[in-house]
């Protein structure tokens, strides 16, 4: 479904991504880990169009995205759950979710894709008429993988959903994102919770200094010595 080859990311002089691949079948809850810096984000950003990259290709569903636009990339059923959730404060839940579905037409879609992300979400339809700012960190994360899922995307990108949260909303955040795989989208996960991500992944790519220096499945990366020694505290 995505596949990205050689790709070269530079920030002014710094070599953010040093001739990055990875693949990510239909169906997949595919995972990249690495540490503070090591260039998740900017790997994210650069499959959702947000940055040019220098070198390489980026393929969704047998199609050459590099250079096309965010937006159409949205069109295409790419979708991105940036990091630290960014949803809109003084907008309501539900102006916050109906945003996720801007680019659509169907009336009767949108409406359905709302029922069922306030059925993955019920915490959402009790605040709907809330302002999004006063919503506790992880509701509006659950807020901002609603306001993605309202775009009906085939691919979900998201970029450390776990950030800042409570280890039993950690727990139900990782729960939610295997039901949503379990609907039918594929997932590409960027987390630095290396435990947790690994024990939802099918498989997971170890990034660190801008290069993947790892790859397998998640229940291989998460035996491996090397990575419990350097992801896993011990
Ligand atoms: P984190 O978990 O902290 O978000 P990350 O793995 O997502 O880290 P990136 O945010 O992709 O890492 O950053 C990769 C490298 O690029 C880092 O060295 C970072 O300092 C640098 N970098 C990121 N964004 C910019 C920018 N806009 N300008 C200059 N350097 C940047």
């Amino acid at each position: 479904m995505l596949e990205i080859k050689n790709i070269d990311v530079y920030y002014g002089v710094i070599h953010a991504l040093k001739d990055i691949s990875l693949t990510v079948s239909q169906g997949e809850i595919v995972t990249l880990i690495g540490a503070n810096g090591a260039g998740k984000t900017t790997t994210l950003r650069t499959i959702s169009g947000l940055i040019k990259p220098a070198n390489g290709r980026v393929d969704f569903n047998g199609e050459r995205i590099k250079g096309t636009s965010a937006k159409d990339i949205v069109k295409k059923g790419l979708s991105h759950v940036p990091e630290g959730r960014r949803v809109f404060p003084e907008m309501t839940v539900f102006e916050n979710l109906e945003l996720g579905a801007y680019l659509r037409k169907d009336k009767k879609g949108i409406k359905d894709d709302l029922d069922r992300v306030y059925a993955s979400f019920p915490i959402l339809q009790k605040r709907s008429r809330q302002n999004a700012g006063t919503l506790s960190g992880g509701e509006q994360q659950m807020l901002a993988i609603g306001r993605a899922l309202m775009s009906r995307p085939k691919l979900l990108l998201m970029d450390e959903p776990s950030m800042g949260l409570a280890p039993l909303l950690v727990k139900e955040i990782f729960s939610i994102i295997r039901q949503i795989n379990e609907q039918g989208t594929t997932i590409l996960l960027v987390e630095q919770n290396a435990n947790m991500a690994l024990s939802i992944a099918h498989r997971a790519y170890v990034i660190e200094t801008g290069s993947i220096v790892l790859e397998g499945t998640g229940k291989e990366l998460a035996q491996s010595e090397e990575i419990k020694k350097a992801y896993l505290g011990g």
